[in-house]
């Protein structure tokens, strides 16, 4: 937990990622664009959000596709052991229990979402092939799950990590639902990326708010609370107390600014801002934004310190510390 809120630079160049097929296109790309953003370029949320971009970065070389690439790269959250709140490691609902929440959406407006989903251990790639493979946008517990068994997706066993069942364990003994700010149960990965050519897309994925009620649905499925994506304006993720977030529409609200006329930045700062008028408790309340507009420029915002993210360009990927509206 500790490494997780240290700020860590990253170097890709001389890596696997510094491919000169990408570099050069992007150089060509940047003649034509917007002198202060980059193309292509990914972001995610929190430092598991550097391994995450690389995945991603790859994906996108290999296939030329960013929603291939944001797939790839939340995939390796999914899996990483040590995230207690992506993945079938997740920390469990009170029942202990854990159920997932995933969408993917691109910047012609495709998109699909998986809530409350459980044993299915890429729930990203089941929310593509909601989008993919069906005419609706969301599916949902028992539901969700038929769908994946129909698609060939594995079910896995449904019993908690070693170190999920020991946080349970702990909390068992008080049963105290009480939400700590930039604790281990705020760091959903949201992902959003850019190609050369200016197509977006993104990709959130997440177990939730750690011992919540049985049934409890965050943002990050939620198209436009935890993700939306317009090529014509740009693309926007959330991460943190998922109610807060859905409350205001944070990615569609961010999304909607940025089209009319905002900077990636000044969206971000406004959706924090709006969302403190609109939830009571806020000094408990953590929530973070990422943001790209359809030149490549970024922006982040968080309520409070402590949040991150991942940006990777041409050059490198870096974990970036963001601002905040609350300073302690
Ligand atoms: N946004 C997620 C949720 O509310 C959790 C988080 O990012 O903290 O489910």
């Amino acid at each position: 937990m500790s490494q997780r809120r240290k700020f860590i630079k990253q170097s890709l160049l001389g890596s696997a990622l510094f491919l000169p097929g990408v570099a050069a296109s992007c150089a060509q790309t940047n003649e034509q664009k917007t002198p202060s953003g980059e193309k292509p370029l990914i972001l995610s949320t929190w430092n598991h959000g550097l391994p995450a971009n690389q995945d991603a970065w790859a994906k996108l070389n290999e296939t030329g596709s960013i929603l291939d690439a944001v797939e790839a790269g939340v995939r390796n959250t999914e899996l990483d052991m040590e995230n207690l709140s992506v993945g079938l490691q997740g920390l469990p609902d009170r029942e202990g229990i854990t159920t997932l929440d995933a969408s993917i959406m691109t910047g012609d407006g495709s998109c699909g979402s998986v809530a409350f989903v459980r044993q299915i251990k890429h729930p990203i790639s089941l929310a593509r092939a909601v989008m993919e493979k069906t005419p609706h946008v969301m599916l949902a517990g028992e539901g969700a799950r038929q769908f994946a068994i129909a698609q060939g997706f594995p079910l896995e066993e449904e019993k908690l990590s070693t170190k999920a069942q020991e946080a349970y364990d702990q909390w068992r003994i008080t049963s105290q639902y009480k939400p700590v700010i930039n604790i281990e149960n705020h760091d959903t990965i949201g992902m959003i990326g850019i190609d050369a050519a200016g197509k977006l897309a993104g990709s959130c994925t997440t177990s939730g708010l750690a011992y919540k009620m049985h049934g409890r649905i965050g943002d990050s499925p939620i198209i436009g609370a935890g993700l939306f994506v317009d090529d014509e304006v740009g693309a926007a993720t959330a991460t943190g107390l998922g109610e807060s977030i859905i409350r205001i529409c944070g990615s569609f609200l961010i999304v909607e600014l940025m089209r009319q006329g905002r900077t990636p930045q000044e969206a971000c700062e406004e959706a924090v801002r709006r969302l403190i008028a609109k939830n009571k408790g806020i000094e408990d309340i953590q929530a973070g934004f990422l943001a790209i507009n359809k030149y490549g420029e970024v922006g982040a915002f968080a309520v409070h310190p402590g949040f991150n993210y991942a940006k990777a360009t041409a050059e490198g990927n870096v974990l970036i510390d963001s601002g905040s509206h609350f300073s302690k």
